[in-house]
């Protein structure tokens, strides 16, 4: 019987999954799957190694309300397609790993509360991502997890990176800047080693572009600063968060306009970011397609602040070697990658419009100083890598 291992990526509107095969270079995609639209528009979409379509089912709001149904839905489509399968272990996506946590970790009952006891450093997301591991454990309890941290790849920071400006206390308590993102920086970097192996040993900055977005400068493959510090609310603009904010304006909404904290995490987590600024979308394609002036404004506020990350993350770096985009707009926009790379000329970077429209892996110009790459990000198999080392003690 093939060894395989379960990989499960929840958000709080949708569920990843994929299982692959353990092959003997890392693992192999079996399928892939999302139920996402938990509580609105409910899909359950997934596909097999190839690309051919195994599922494609919608179902009424109230069929799926909530994580747990979507848990349940999942679970009912993969027990059958699991037969002839032998599921050594599963790895999950848990954003947070706290101060200490610097790699993937086996989650026993003990490790599950000490997982637990993060939820107030990340309570939207940390609670999803454990609460497919409770249903793991009660259901097969035998089955080996792993929980594998999107802080885990920047615990190096150097301390400056870690820290913001406050009392010294806070610190301590845990307010610091962890950074995320970390299993798609782990990914492109580990790529690119093979990709670019010269590009991989300087100083880069990997633009993480998708409905989340942050930029990482990382040494020699290992991450230095990233623009995302205590929440994934902090650094660039994304769908519907507003990235970086003077914390005076969180100070007003509460005082002045007498919002609730809650109404003013919905806001700032939720209504903010492109579909805040444009008041048209959160989606890069809509607002790049859409001829209206808030649109172009939205999109023209995002590559201003990608640039502006990746100078800033350039001095952290003490100078730049390359630039890398990835994840949904990283890897699909040669818009944006062009206005990008348009405002870094100062710093020697120029793009080539044809390989930057067809998305290749090298897309900067003869007249560029830096290399400028597109390295599809798979956060998925960086988890299946991680658990399949894991548990063969690798
Ligand atoms: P997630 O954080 O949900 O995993 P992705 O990395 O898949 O996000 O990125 C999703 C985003 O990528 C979408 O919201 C969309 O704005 C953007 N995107 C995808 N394809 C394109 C494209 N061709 N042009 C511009 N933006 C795109």
């Amino acid at each position: 019987m093939a060894e395989t291992l379960l990989v499960i990526n929840a958000g709080s509107s949708s569920i990843k999954f994929k299982l692959y095969r353990a092959a003997p270079g890392g693992v192999e995609m079996l399928l892939g799957g999302a139920l996402d639209g938990i509580g609105t528009l409910p899909r359950l979409r997934v596909k097999g190694h190839a690309g051919e379509i195994l599922a494609d089912q919608r179902f009424e709001p109230a069929e799926i309300p909530d994580s747990a149904a979507a848990q349940r839905c999942i679970g009912d489509w993969l027990t059958p397609h699991l037969a002839g399968h032998e599921v050594i272990g599963v790895g999950h996506r848990v954003v947070h790993g706290g101060p200490n946590y610097s790699h993937p970790v086996l989650v026993d009952d003990e490790m599950l509360r000490t997982l637990e006891s993060f939820i107030p450093l990340a309570p939207l997301h940390q609670l999803t991502n454990l609460a497919p591991i409770r249903v793991v454990r009660e259901r097969r309890p035998d089955l080996p997890q792993v929980a594998c941290f999107d802080t885990a790849f920047h615990r190096g920071h150097p301390e400056l990176a870690d820290r913001f400006a406050l009392p010294r206390a806070l610190y301590d308590d845990g307010v610091r800047r962890y950074g995320f993102h970390g299993l798609s920086y782990e990914y492109v970097s580990g790529a690119l080693r093979t990709l670019a192996p010269e590009v991989a040993a300087g100083r880069i900055v990997i633009a993480h572009l998708g409905s989340g977005a942050s930029a990482c400068g990382l040494l020699d493959g290992r991450s230095m600063e990233s623009t995302m510090g205590f929440t994934a609310l902090d650094g660039l603009p994304m769908g519907t968060r507003c990235g970086t904010l003077d914390a005076g304006v969180v100070l007003h909404l509460i005082e002045q306009k007498g919002m609730s904290a809650a109404e003013v995490g919905h806001m700032l987590y939720h209504e903010s970011g492109l579909l805040g600024l444009s008041g048209i979308s959160n989606d890069m394609r809509a607002l790049i397609a859409s001829e209206a002036q808030e649109a172009r404004m939205a999109v023209d506020f995002f590559a201003l602040r990608v640039a502006q990350a990746v100078a800033s993350l350039s001095v952290t770096l003490g100078g730049l070697d390359g630039l890398v985009f990835t994840a949904g707009i990283g890897e699909h926009s040669p818009e944006i990658r062009a206005r990008v790379v348009d405002r870094l000329q100062h710093l020697g970077m120029r793009l080539d419009a044809d390989t930057n429209m067809a998305g290749s892996l090298r897309i900067d110009g003869a007249a560029s100083r830096l290399p400028v790459l597109v390295v599809p990000t798979d956060e998925e198999q960086m988890i299946g890598l991680h658990t399949l080392r894991l548990l063969r003690g690798a």
